[in-house]
Order: C-alpha cells, then structure tokens, then sequence
C-alpha cells in the first residue's frame, strides 16, 4: 500500500514521503484522526517507503515505495522481520506484556531493513501502565528504529506520551473519496457507493460496516420524498409520504434505526441541495450521481427553505435520539418540510 494508493489527505502524504526521502522522519509519530480514513495504511506505506529496495520518486511523492520487491511485499504480508505490529488483542487491550517485546526487540539493530518500525495500532488501548512502560523508550528512542502510534482516540493517550510524538492529524475523507475506494476496491456501483460514502462521515471503515442495500433504499426513499414535497403541500399526501419514511417490517428497535438511516439520507439530499442553492463548490456533494435531480429539486428547494428542512430533520433525529415514536417524527418531519 504505497503513498500514491491511499485515499485522500493530500497534504499530508507528501510530506511524510518527502520527511523519508530527507532522511528526517522523527524517531516517534502520532497518526491521530477519525477511524477509517486510512492512518494504519499510512502507517504500512511508512514502513514501506523506509525499507524498499526500488523507492519511486513522483512530482507528488519524493520517496514513494515500489509495492512488488521483496521487502514491500513482506511487509503488506505482516511477514517482514523489522515490521512489527502491536494491536489489541480479543481482551481488546494492548497489554504491557506485548509492548515490553517490542521495545526489547527495537533495541537491536534491524535484521535487513533500513530502519525498524514499530507500529502501535489503537496506542489508547494500552492502559496507562502500559503506556508507561512505553514512555522510557520514546524519550530515549534506539536510533534504528521508528515507533509509529495509530489512534482515533488520541486524548486517551498520556500527556507525557502525546508530549513525545509529533501528532499527525487526519481528516475526514470528502464523501467522493470514500465512494471512489468503494468503486474501486470493493466493487460497489456508483449508487450503492455514493448512497454509502453519503452516510459515512467521511470514513470508509464506516461505509465498509453499513448496509449498502439499505442506504440505497433509504436514499431512493429520500429522493421520492423531496421531489413529492417540491410538487405539492396538500397535507394529506404529505400524511401518506410519512408513511413511505416509516415504512418496513421488523422490531421497534430496527424500526427505529430504519427511519434514522431514512433520516439521515434525507439530510445528505438536502445538504446537497443547499451546495447547488448557494452556488457553492459542487465538489463538495455527497450525491453527485444525482446532480442532475438535484438540481431540479433546487428549483423549489431554495437556500431559505433548504436550511429550514436541514434543520428539521435534524431536529426529527434528535427526537428519535429521545425515544418519540418513529411514526409521530415522520408525520411531523414532513408537515415542516
Ligand atoms: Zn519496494
């Protein structure tokens, strides 16, 4: 997984390759940012770029691993000896135990590669013994090696250990960014992708985990409902669109969660529309496979009456948070749409 296959953070990949091609990567980084946008990854295409054998060099990577050597391939395997990846264990901990292994191992010289590295994926699960025992070995680090912490939670770290490594913040990927990986790496179609990418804040582990046939659905349902609203406020129909919001079989609680994925859809549209309303950079939607209706949608949803339906359907979500009854929040929700 080399720098030029990761997703997104367009700042911070290059500099990191352009600190290893200069030789200068700190001795310990934090790569702190929200889960599933790709810091572990960041942290293999590091251990890469240290320890290839045939290191590229593009305009936007000064150092850049091969991925096909034998040291690339190994470490992608978790197979290299100077590689080492400390984790969470089924106890869901990182124990003291394991990082007193690698800071032993660390203390030697690496086997074949340029430099040791040492990831420590999910640090905030090692308890704050453990984080101790790590402490001596961050503020003395063994000149051979690079110890790379990984963390969504980086304020469960100790000050004293935050103090040690220079933190690399992550962002969120831009929902196009996520759908792309899920075209391209997991063999979504451009609906299902979107309608994911839509509902992931910007993390593809959490598009990974949802349903994509539900949120396809959900986005369909969402579609329908803004398009019958555009062309009509009679309160009846409006009554019976409610019931396409709360529609599906199942018990309370999946009900519950339906409507909220429902919901949610509905606020991605509406945020999309309020991009197209205010002529802002349309880079920035979530469902550019539906520009074309989105646009249409625009014509009756102006920026006022956009912000206003955002902000209820926030509102029916924060009510659904609360326990009302999924059926009053869709009848309400769409007398204020
Ligand atoms: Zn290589």
């Amino acid at each position: 997984m080399p720098f030029r296959t990761i997703a997104g953070h367009s700042r911070l990949l290059p500099l990191l390759s352009r600190v290893i091609a200069r030789d200068s990567m700190p001795p310990a980084v934090l790569l702190a940012g929200p889960a599933g946008v790709g810091k572990r990854l960041t942290a293999m295409a590091i251990a890469q770029a240290i320890n290839c054998q045939q290191p590229r060099s593009s305009p936007e990577f000064e150092r850049d691993a091969c991925g096909e050597c034998a040291p690339c391939r190994r470490i992608a395997r978790g197979v290299h000896p100077d590689v080492i990846v400390v984790e969470p264990g089924d106890s869901g901990s990182i124990m003291i135990d394991q990082l007193r292994d690698v800071i032993d191992r660390s203390q030697y010289r690496p086997f074949e590669g340029r430099r040791r590295v040492v990831i420590i994926d999910e640090a905030d699960a090692a308890g704050p013994p453990a984080q101790s025992a790590l402490l001596k070995t961050l503020e003395e680090p063994p000149s051979a090696s690079v110890f790379i912490l990984v963390s969504s939670i980086p304020d469960a770290l100790l000050p004293t250990v935050l103090s040690r490594c220079p933190r690399l913040r992550f962002g969120p990927l831009t929902p196009a960014e996520v759908a792309r990986v899920l075209m391209q790496e997991h063999g979504y179609s451009e609906g299902d992708a979107r309608a994911a990418a839509a509902d992931a804040d910007g993390s593809i582990g959490r598009a990974l985990e949802s349903q994509s046939e539900d949120l396809t659905d959900a986005r369909d349902t969402a579609q329908r409902i803004l398009q019958e609203t555009a062309r009509s406020d009679d309160p009846v129909r409006r009554i019976n669109l409610a019931r396409d919001l709360t529609e599906g079989k199942g018990t309370p609680a999946e009900e519950r969660n339906r409507l909220a994925v429902r919901l949610r859809s509905l606020g991605s549209l509406l945020r999309d529309v309020g991009i197209i309303a205010s002529r802002a950079e349309r880079g920035m939607i979530a469902n550019a496979d539906l520009q074309s209706q989105l646009e249409k949608l625009s014509a009756s949803y102006d920026a006022d009456r956009t912000l206003r339906a955002y902000a209820a359907v926030d509102r029916a979500l924060t009510a659904l948070d609360r326990n009302a009854s999924p059926k009053v929040v869709a009848d309400w929700l769409l007398l204020e749409l």
